[in-house]
């Protein structure tokens, strides 16, 4: 027999489809499957033989429990800075998650990782220092929100990817995990509370964006929200801290961002700024970032640098945090300085990753092998 499938990885679809094979009649499926959808998301819980939907087919309810498994990795550390925490989760192999719970005035958000490492290699990230370890599945992306909401009870009503790793370089599950996460029937978390935050992979800028002219229902995610990890004004600077601009320039990038669907007057995109002292954070870099930003409706997150373990670079001085603020918005540039939550737990933003364990990962693979 095959072995269970991960349930929080399955959208009500594709669940629907399972619960189907497991009815043996063709066009069944729905009606089951969306019971155990509900309750999956609405209670936490997994237990057919439990709903009244299967009461009068125990056999049905039987086939169930052991065709899917819900089991989510165990929480295996939390490390907090107030009320901002991140959570650790153990995957199947040893790997970890890492996921930021950040209150907010009303609500709290999570930020998710979709990767266990990252590839991209920005030179001022924590996370670029362990390399790349693991593209996280579906189900490993929808479990850190699933073990916030329902075993952590977190109000979690806003998600932003941008934990550990390259969204983008793992676009397959996000956009599934995306489509779970928004289903109406489930967590219902709206799709403009979602954003994916990308390092300016333009091919997986312009997927998205041809998915965000539609709606669910037509297989699309219409108000799915975007961040670009911007951190520089010019190429020049850019090409110093990401190396991902070598593979698409600024003006590529930008190109993409245009066709980016904005259909509301309040839509628009967040350009991310990592405010690095003497790297990016003059006064002409501000003037500078005006000026790429021209024709493009997005609002600057000014993040001051949060610096990651023997860093080579610093965080700015307050007043040139301000001095930068000031000369965006004289240039008329929308922007906004971002709080820096969690620092002191490495919860902040660039500060995710655990080397010690890239390490030993490292030094388990260049162990000459048993066999
Ligand atoms: S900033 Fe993001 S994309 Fe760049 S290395 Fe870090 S995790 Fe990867």
């Amino acid at each position: 027999m095959s072995s269970p499938l991960d349930i929080l990885g399955l959208t009500h679809e594709a669940l629907c489809a399972e619960m189907g094979l497991l009815h043996e009649k063709p066009g069944k499926g729905t009606f089951h499957g969306d019971a155990v959808f509900q309750a999956l998301y609405r209670h936490g819980t997994f237990d057919p033989a439990s709903l009244p939907a299967f009461e009068a087919n125990p056999r049905l309810a039987q086939k169930a429990a052991e065709r899917f498994r819900l089991a989510p990795p165990p929480v295996t550390d939390k490390q907090g800075d107030g009320d901002t925490y991140k959570f650790l989760m153990k995957l199947e192999g040893g790997l970890e998650t890492e996921s930021v719970v950040i209150p907010m005035r009303q609500y709290k958000t999570l930020c998710v990782s979709s990767q266990v490492g990252c590839k991209m290699g920005c030179r001022f990230c924590e996370t670029a220092q362990m390399g790349f370890l693991k593209n996280l599945t579906s189900g490993e992306i929808v479990a850190q929100v699933f073990t916030a909401r329902k075993i952590l009870n977190e109000p979690i009503e806003n998600i932003v990817f941008m934990g550990m790793g390259e969204p983008t370089d793992n676009l397959d599950a996000v956009i599934t995990a995306v489509r779970i996460l928004a289903d109406q029937r489930g967590l219902c978390i709206p799709l403009s509370s979602i954003t994916i935050s990308t390092v300016g992979n333009v091919p997986g800028i312009l997927r998205l964006a041809e998915l965000a002219q539609k709606p669910l229902s037509e297989g699309g995610l219409r108000h799915l929200r975007l961040a670009v990890s911007l951190n520089a004004p010019t190429d020049g600077v850019r090409d110093g801290l990401m190396p991902v601009n070598g593979s698409w320039d600024m003006a590529e990038l930008k190109a993409a961002l245009q066709r980016w669907p904005l259909p509301r007057p309040q839509d628009f995109i967040f350009a991310e700024y990592v405010l690095i002292a003497g790297v990016n954070d003059s006064r002409e870099d501000a003037l500078a970032l005006a000026e790429y930003l021209r024709g493009l409706r997005a609002t600057v997150n000014l993040i001051p640098y949060n610096p990651r373990r023997e860093s080579p670079y610093a965080r700015p001085a307050p007043e040139s945090v301000s001095a930068f603020f000031r000369a965006l918005m004289d240039a008329g540039q929308a922007c906004r300085i971002r709080g820096t939550k969690g620092d002191s737990a490495m919860a902040a933003c660039g500060q995710l990753g655990n080397r010690a364990l890239s390490r030993r990962r490292r030094a388990v693979e260049a162990a000459p092998s048993a066999a």
